[in-house]
């Protein structure tokens, strides 16, 4: 059997966009699951609108949300003389020829045919001139077959049949000795060993402009596939009035790249009614046969619910590594590095439940990793009362006091506190808990003692007793 080679081939002219990533991860899907190649590619042929920089942020992108290609990344701007040398051997072989009509006669008989209501392709001026030292004018033009039929096996769409007749002879290579995308993409498709063009279906009207050329060029035409389209809720293409559709936006909103790969997977394919996959899960069950033929529909909500449960299931170590760049951002940085080793990951599964993306869960993790808090004027106000104090300082003294600073510890002495003052779990849990972060809610209170250390604790304690103290009544 022959070995699944498949690719992606982004035109560098702006953001990855997530389109893109899900175009290059059914992609990569296939091969790892075949055990074949995932070969990336940058048709950056359109000098006018290709950027380095639209280059560097597609291998970032990629990277980010780990898919590794195997070849390249090639350039199609590298390898411009494969594309004139494939050009001129159909030229030889009678099957290309020079085209010099100028841009000004082509656009005036487009025009003549729209207004007679005739199809506006090249009229073929030029196929039978037999033209052999062309000026630097001419464009070189393919002959398309104009009988018969092109059928595409398509591995998403089934059974699609185009009529020939509707061909245009298309110009292969521009008269500044550039090659056009159908050209390109076929002699490198070809060149590549590509076994499986699997790409967006706004593609599929190419596919049979370029399957002459294989033919021509006596390659092997590889089998394709189309996949649909992703819609916005409104069902238009999605685009940027839909949210954020670049990658690495997703990236900096504080999204775990594999919970966005897993949401971009099951939009427009499924296994059953599963929803959450690891990888390897993904590898093993993809397959074409499930891929959905009409286009999906991009939900927002549900990509941050599946952000969430990443976050609540996912390795803490893993989160922690991900939130540090975060923290970074929010400016506990350096506070967070001098934390003991582990730590972070105690504080990722202390707040893991409480929020949806890394940039949240930064935020909420202000009070434990500064060294000082800064308490809600609010929260204060209600919780931080005088008739408070003697329980309080009565709690402080017992956790100084305490041999081991343990959650189990921590909970009996507080036990017992509520116990000789007469008092409700509430009435002294939210005063302390506001004294410890500076909010009314939080992770479970022994919880963030534990964050906290004994040191911390009790010098937030003494600073609440000390306001409380000093509230009115
Ligand atoms: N460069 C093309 C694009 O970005 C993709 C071509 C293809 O997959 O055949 O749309």
């Amino acid at each position: 059997m022959t070995e699944v080679r498949v690719r992606f081939a982004p035109s560098p002219t702006g953001f990855l966009h997530i389109g893109g990533v899900r175009t290059a991860l059914f992609n990569w899907l296939f091969a790892r699951r075949e055990r074949g190649k995932f070969i990336l590619r940058i048709e950056d042929t359109d000098q006018s609108r290709s950027t380095e920089e639209s280059i560097q942020a597609i291998l970032e992108g990629l990277r980010w949300v780990g898919l590794d290609w195997d070849e390249g990344p090639f350039r199609q701007t590298a390898r411009m003389d494969l594309y004139r040398q494939h050009a001129m051997k159909l030229f030889e072989q009678r099957q290309a020829y020079w085209c010099v009509c100028s841009a000004e006669e082509l656009e005036a008989r487009r025009k003549e045919a729209q207004a007679k209501g005739l199809q506006q392709k090249y009229d073929g001026r030029c196929r039978e001139r037999g033209i052999t030292n062309p000026s630097s004018e001419a464009a070189l033009r393919f002959k398309a077959p104009q009988e018969g039929q092109t059928v595409i096996d398509d591995l998403i769409k089934g059974r699609v049949v185009f009529e020939n007749n509707l061909l245009d002879d298309l110009i292969i290579l521009r008269s500044n000795g550039y090659p056009t995308y159908n050209f390109s993409v076929v002699v490198d498709d070809a060149l590549m060993g590509i076994t499986h063009v699997i790409r967006g279906d706004d593609h599929l009207t190419n596919t049979p402009r370029q399957i002459p050329m294989f033919q021509a060029l006596a390659f092997a035409v590889p089998r394709f596939g189309h996949l649909s389209m992703i819609m916005g809720s409104d069902k238009t293409r999605l685009s940027k009035r839909h949210g954020a559709t670049s990658i690495l936006a997703y990236r900096d909103m504080g999204y775990l790249p594999e919970a966005v790969v897993n949401y971009l997977v099951r939009l427009g394919w499924s296994h059953g009614d599963q929803e959450i996959f690891s990888r390897r899960e993904l590898i093993e069950k993809f397959s074409f046969e499930h891929v959905q033929k009409s286009s999906a529909v991009f939900n927002p909500e549900k990509m941050v619910w599946v952000n969430a449960e990443y976050i609540k299931s996912n390795d803490p170590k893993r989160v922690a590594t991900l939130l540090q760049p975060f923290l970074e951002q929010a400016g506990l940085g350096a506070e967070a590095n001098a934390m003991p080793e582990g730590w972070l990951e105690q504080l990722v599964v202390a707040l893991r439940e409480r929020c949806k993306t890394l940039v949240e869960m930064a935020t909420m993790a202000a009070p434990y990793v500064q060294r000082d808090i800064v308490i809600e004027e609010d929260a204060a106000k209600k919780h931080l009362t005088p008739d408070i104090t003697p329980a309080l300082s009565r709690f402080a003294d017992r956790v100084a006091a305490l041999a081991e600073f343990s959650h189990a510890a921590l909970e009996k002495a507080f036990m017992e506190v509520l116990d000789e003052h007469g008092l409700r779990m509430g009435q002294l849990a939210q005063p302390v808990r506001v004294t410890l972060t500076g909010r009314t809610a939080s992770p479970g209170l022994f919880e963030v003692m534990e964050l906290l250390g004994r040191e911390r604790t009790l010098a937030r304690l003494r600073t609440g007793i000390e306001r409380a103290k000093a509230a009115r009544p």
